[in-house]
This record gives structure tokens, C-alpha cells and sequence, in this order.
């Protein structure tokens, strides 16, 4: 969809000049202001209360110094980040991503992404994201400590269970936000839910480790369903063998898939009798070791494993869950989806399809479940965190994982209504864009900020 609204045009034109050298806050803001135009004709009064220009400006941006010792008794340095990028409908919240890529234009592009996402979820949750450039791949679990530290010792003064509440994202696990949470405490005197993602003996949910995969396929199913397809009996390619891409691989199996392919920054594997989770698992999560490991340790013959990422988006499959990282389906990519058959892609990861792909999905009549709600069930679960820790209580799984699964059945109502009263049916983008902002821009046009 070209951005063809001329206020629309001009503010983006502003929006490049302000963040010169960020291309992924650019194209996060593009695909926003895109879906956006029929808003913008629509609703003078959000036009006139100023709405658009203020919600591409993150309401606070902090940088930080991390300094940390490692193993070698050398001093390391690397840079953190912190955006508080919107307020509107709630506490700041979004995860922390530890990755070498991490730079200011990552952190804005998923702190963006952050507002909409986590107004769709139907929680009062504002949109932030944090991270830093260091890499945890080969630290030793002494030197992941003292980073940990060393960054919440300067992100303590910033953030609070009222105020701004981190959770993880890649890099970020239970190990990570446990020295984090370790540390808040430690530095404020104060034991509260600052952080989500916790281990279940210290204010942790149920069913936080699943929720981003389980998430993905319960909106996944209902975008099926609506369109009168299923999971049953489909063959699925899934990216990334982190904890979305391995709860995704388990729920999709559930609803009678099978998954034939994951990856990692290396490589995939190409499994077409499918994945033997279990075997995933414990790699993945006990051993942390590489995804190339599996071809050694699997009772099942035919499985391969190719070096290199785009590889594994040209093997035949019906359904697509893209789990990995931003920008991993570009538009050859897609184009190799669609010639082997493939209907529907879901977003697991943030921001993981080009706008050269999203094109080719919607040129093609795919069906297309957008990150920020294919994937809020992890943030969304976070929110329920949130409320246990607020309330000084827990749910048992099968609660949390209920509640959980109506916000999706809800997120994806919310994106094909407002894709349809809009006049853009079965465009769940569009949809997931104009809804997540439309809460959002209600309440800062009520709070005049
Ligand atoms: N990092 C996850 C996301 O991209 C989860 C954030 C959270 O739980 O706060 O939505």
C-alpha cells in the first residue's frame, strides 16, 4: 500500500530527517502510517489534537554506559538503551534485547511496534524497549551475571512496577531477567513485578515461557479458521529455535501440524518426518547449544542441515511462522513461499517480513498475521504477570493459558474488524495498525500529551 495521503507524506518526510541512520524505525513507521490513511480521513480530530506527530516521538529515550569485568579480568563496555516510547494506556512495557545488532534505530523500531502490540492485547500496558549491544553468545554464566548487574544498576533509577516494566526478548531469558530482578532488588530495597519473565519461585507466571509460541498459533488458528482452513494435516516451516519458535512448534503439533524445519543465526534443520521437540528442547534450553547439534541426536533418518538462514524459506511447506529476527523474509523469499504453495505466514518474531514481502503475501492472497498481534500472547501473558504480582497471587497454568488464549481469539477479532470497518477486509495489517493505534490515540488526545 503506497502512502499516498499528503499530511501523511510530509510527516514521514520529518520523521526521516529526525532519525537519519535508523532504516528499521523508518520502516516500522512507514508500514504504520500506510495502514494508517484511511484513519487520517476518517478522524480530523485526531488529526487536529496533534496524535500523529506525537506518537513517532518516544516520550523518553536513555542511554547508558554498561560496563562489566570479564573472565580475563578485563574491563568491557557496551552500550545500553532504554525507550520509554509511549504512555498513553499504560506503564512502559516491552522486553530487553541483548545482540550485537543493537543499536538506538533496533531498540526505537521495537519500542514502536511495542505501543500498538500491547494496546491490542486489551491490557493497560504503554509501549518501551530496552537492550544493549552485548553478545551473550560464548559468556560464561559468571560473565552474563556482571552484566546483568552492571546494566540494572544505571536502568534501576528508570524503571518501576508503576513506571516502566522490562521483560525479555532475544538474548533475554529466565537466567538474564533472574540476575536482573536480582539486582532491582538489591539497588531499590524493593521486592515488586519490575520485571517480567521471572522464575516461578519469585513471582514468575505459569505459562510465560510458552506464551509467545503458544500465542502465535491460537491467533494463527483463528485466522484459519476464519477463512475456513485449519492446522490439521499441514506442513509448517518455522524460523528460530528460541522459546517462541520451540512452544510454536508444540502447539502447532497439538493442533495436528507438522513442523519441518527450525533455525538458527547459523543454519536450519530440515526434518520432514518432524521435529522431534524433545530433542530441540534439550539443546536448546539445557545444553544451549546450536540448532546443528539436533542431526546427531534424532531417531529420525532424511534430516539435514544446510548452513546459512534464507535457505529455509524455500522448503515446500503450507504454513510459514517466521520466529527468528526483523527483516528475515525479504520479498525472494516470500516469492519462494508462494511458488511452493504456502497460504498463510505468521509473524512470531518482531518485524521479520520486508515490505518487499508483505507485498508479495498480499499480492498473492496469503493470509498474513502480522507481528504485533500474531505474536502479543508473550506480552500479553506479561500483563498477567503483572496482575498476579499486583494482587500477591498466582493462577495455575490452565488458567493463565485460558486467559491467554481469549486475548488472542480477541486480538484477531479486534484486527478483522477494524481491517473491515475500514474498507481493507482480510488485510489483518491494516487492521492490527488501526485498532492498536486507535486506543492508544483516544487516550492521548483525552490526556493532551
Ligand atoms: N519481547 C517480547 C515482545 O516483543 C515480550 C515483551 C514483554 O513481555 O514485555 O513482545
Amino acid at each position: 500500500m503506497a502512502l499516498k495521503n499528503q499530511y501523511l507524506i510530509d510527516l514521514l518526510e520529518t520523521v526521516k530527517k529526525r532519525n537519519a541512520g535508523e532504516p528499521e524505525f523508518i520502516q516500522a513507521v512507514t508500514e504504520v502510517f500506510e495502514s494508517l490513511q484511511p484513519v487520517v480521513e476518517k478522524r480530523q480530530d485526531l488529526v487536529d489534537a496533534g496524535v500523529f506527530e506525537r506518537i513517532v516521538e518516544p516520550e523518553r529515550q536513555i542511554m547508558f554506559r554498561v560496563p562489566w569485568v570479564d573472565d580475563n579480568g578485563k574491563t568491557q563496555v557496551n552500550r545500553g538503551f532504554r525507550i520509554q516510547f509511549n504512555s498513553a494506556i499504560g506503564p512502559y512495557k516491552g522486553g530487553i534485547r541483548l545482540h550485537p545488532s543493537v543499536y538506538l534505530g533496533i531498540i526505537k523500531f521495537l519500542g514502536f511496534e511495542q505501543i500498538f502490540k500491547n494496546s491490542l492485547t486489551t491490557l493497560p500496558m504503554g509501549g518501551g524497549k530496552g537492550g544493549s549491544d552485548f553478545d551473550p553468545k560464548g559468556k560464561s554464566d559468571g560473565e552474563i551475571m556482571r552484566f546483568c548487574q552492571s546494566f540494572m544498576t544505571e536502568l534501576c533509577r528508570h524503571i518501576g512496577p508503576d513506571c516502566d516494566v522490562p521483560a525479555g526478548d532475544i538474548g533475554t531469558g529466565g537466567r538474564e531477567i533472574g540476575y536482573m530482578f536480582g539486582q532491582y532488588k538489591r539497588m531499590r530495597n524493593e521486592f515488586s513485578g519490575v520485571l517480567t519473565g521471572k522464575g516461578l519461585t519469585y513471582g514468575g507466571s505459569l505459562a510465560r515461557t510458552e506464551a509467545t509460541g503458544y500465542g502465535l498459533c491460537y491467533f494463527t488458528n483463528e485466522m484459519l479458521k476464519a477463512n475456513g482452513k485449519s492446522f490439521d494435516g499441514k506442513t509448517v516451516v518455522i524460523s528460530g529455535s528460541g522459546n517462541v519458535a520451540i512452544y510454536a512448534t508444540e502447539k502447532a503439533t497439538q493442533y495436528g501440524a507438522k513442523v519441518v524445519a527450525l533455525s538458527d543465526s547459523n543454519g536450519y534443520i530440515h526434518d520432514p518426518d518432524g521435529i522431534e521437540l524433545d530433542v530441540v528442547k534439550q539443546i536448546k534450553e539445557v545444553e544451549r547449544k546450536r540448532i546443528k547439534e539436533y542431526v546427531n541426536r534424532t531417531s529420525h533418518k532424511n534430516v539435514t542441515y544446510t548452513e546459512g538462514c534464507s535457505g529455509i524459506w524455500t522448503i515446500k511447506c503450507d504454513i510459514a511462522l517466521p520466529c527468528a529476527t526483523q527483516n528475515e523474509i525479504n520479498g525472494e523469499s516470500a516469492q519462494a513461499l508462494v511458488n511452493n504453495g504456502c497460504f498463510a505466514v505468521a509473524e512470531g518474531a518482531n518485524m521479520p517480513s520486508t515490505p518487499e514481502a508483505i507485498e508479495v503475501y498480499l499480492s498473492n492472497g496469503l493470509l498474513y498475521g502480522p507481528a504485533k498481534a500474531a505474536n502479543a500472547g508473550g506480552v500479553a501473558t506479561s500483563g498477567l504477570e503483572m496482575s498476579q504480582n499486583s494482587m500477591r497471587y498466582s493462577w495455575t497454568f490452565e488458567e493463565v493459558d485460558a486467559k491467554l488464549h481469549d486475548i488472542m481469539k480477541e486480538i484477531f477479532k479486534q484486527c478483522d474488524t477494524a481491517a473491515k470497518e475500514y474498507g481493507l477486509e482480510g488485510n489483518y495489517m491494516a487492521g492490527a495498525n488501526i485498532a492498536g493505534f486507535l486506543k492508544v490515540a483516544e487516550a492521548m488526545k483525552a490526556q493532551g500529551c
